[in-house]
């Protein structure tokens, strides 16, 4: 049996949808974008949503229209995928790296109060809401709203998380979707930008669209549509095509179906996971709602007092452990990466390993397995069968 990490989740809604702008011959974002941007405002239940052409470009986007550049120093956790950093990049500001709660996977929130008190030159912080858990958004409001911080969520992972009845995004001043195949929901390529700030929304619009004043489509429904609009601003391409904004209204329709799905087989895992030796599972505070974007798994004894021997002691029997899984043909990878000892990182700011030793610890010792909405009972059976086999 082979068993993926993940599987996006298309029927033949998708493959009936996906031909209309090919015969309308609209297939530029348009009107299948503006009817996905309505659905994905309407379910996050956050104002103003824009699409862009990936969740990267959308976090680079909310930067600029935040008024972040050149020499600004932005919060980013050191354990998240390259992308949040690379965005603060872009815009040629600093990532100031801030360590994770392993509990959690998301920024530790004592950590984050240190360098906030202990610097008096940070601009924004951009909160990572991983594997489908919000990050402690109600603690990093309070501490923006004393030090006037900007808040930009990175949520690539967090479609459908919540604390209470906010979703998330719907804290800081915008949050960033992803709608890569690895995501919950996916249009291939594709990104949201979400906001309650309505000139902040109209500032991305323009900014995804070349900095055009007018879209496409708003000219295209005006007289004197052939005239082309003003560029007041420099923009960029990074607009979604109809066929994936397509994709997206399908995927926002049975978006429900996705997650009941999703959440079922996390609840698997923390059935048949529990008492296994070595695996600590993911928690969920309360009154958070996780979405499980992925289930990642903590190759650990503990979760506390973890030193560089014993991660590298632990990181050994992790990868044994994950090599053997590969050879039963079910698939897993490391929860994502310690950005501070990636290559560009690591040599642009002289950072050690263990200058950020929980993120470290995060990425020699997750393991994030299998989980996609059309997972059978008896593939599931066979995955946790194998666990056991590899483990006795
Ligand atoms: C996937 C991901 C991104 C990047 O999303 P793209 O849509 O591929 O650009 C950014 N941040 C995090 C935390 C992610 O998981």
């Amino acid at each position: 049996m082979k068993i993926p990490i993940s599987k996006p989740y298309f029927d033949d809604e998708e493959e009936k949808i996906i031909i209309k702008p090919l015969q309308s011959g609209w297939v530029v974002q348009g009107p299948f974008v503006k009817e996905f941007e309505e659905k994905f405002s309407a379910y996050t239940k956050i104002p103003y949503a824009v699409a862009s052409s990936n969740c990267t470009t959308a976090l680079h986007l909310g930067l600029i229209a935040l008024g972040i550049k050149r020499g600004d120093k932005v919060i980013v956790p050191s354990f998240t995928y390259v992308a949040s950093a690379n965005a603060i990049e872009y815009v040629g500001a600093t990532p100031i790296f801030c360590d994770i709660d392993l509990r959690s996977f998301n920024l530790d929130i004592q950590k984050l109060e240190d360098i906030v008190v202990n610097n008096n030159d940070i601009k924004a912080i951009m909160p990572v809401h991983l594997f489908g858990l919000c990050a402690n958004m109600p603690k990093i409001m309070e501490l923006a709203k004393e030090y006037k911080l900007k808040v930009i969520e990175d949520c690539a992972c967090g479609f459908d998380s919540w604390i209470g009845t906010k979703h998330g995004g719907s804290f800081g001043d915008c949050g960033c979707f992803s709608f890569h195949p690895r995501k919950a929901i996916s249009t291939g390529e594709g990104g949201m930008l979400v906001t309650g700030i309505q000139t902040l929304a109209e500032k991305v619009r323009c900014l995804r669209d070349h900095g055009a004043s007018k879209s496409d489509l708003e000219r295209h429904l005006q007289e004197g549509g052939s005239l082309l609009p003003n560029f007041n601003i420099l923009g960029y391409n990074y607009r979604l095509t109809d066929m994936q904004g397509a994709l997206g209204v399908t995927q926002m329709n049975k978006a429900q179906k996705i997650m009941q799905a999703r959440r079922k087989i996390a609840q698997w895992y923390n059935e048949a996971l529990a008492d296994f030796p070595l695996l600590l599972l993911p928690q969920t505070p309360e009154n958070f709602k996780h979405s499980y974007q992925s289930y990642v798994v903590l190759f650990s004894p503990s979760y506390e007092g973890l030193t560089l021997e014993m991660i590298a002691k632990y990181n050994k029997k992790r990868n044994i452990f994950m090599q053997k899984l590969e050879s039963l043909g079910i698939s897993t990878r490391q929860g994502t990466h310690a950005v501070h000892t990636l290559k560009y990182y690591c040599d642009k700011y002289y950072f050690k390993e263990d200058d950020y030793l929980t993120s470290l610890a995060a990425d020699r010792l997750s393991i994030s397995l299998p989980l996609y909405p059309q997972m059978s009972e008896s593939e599931f059976d066979y995955l946790i069968n194998s666990f056991k086999k590899v483990f006795g």
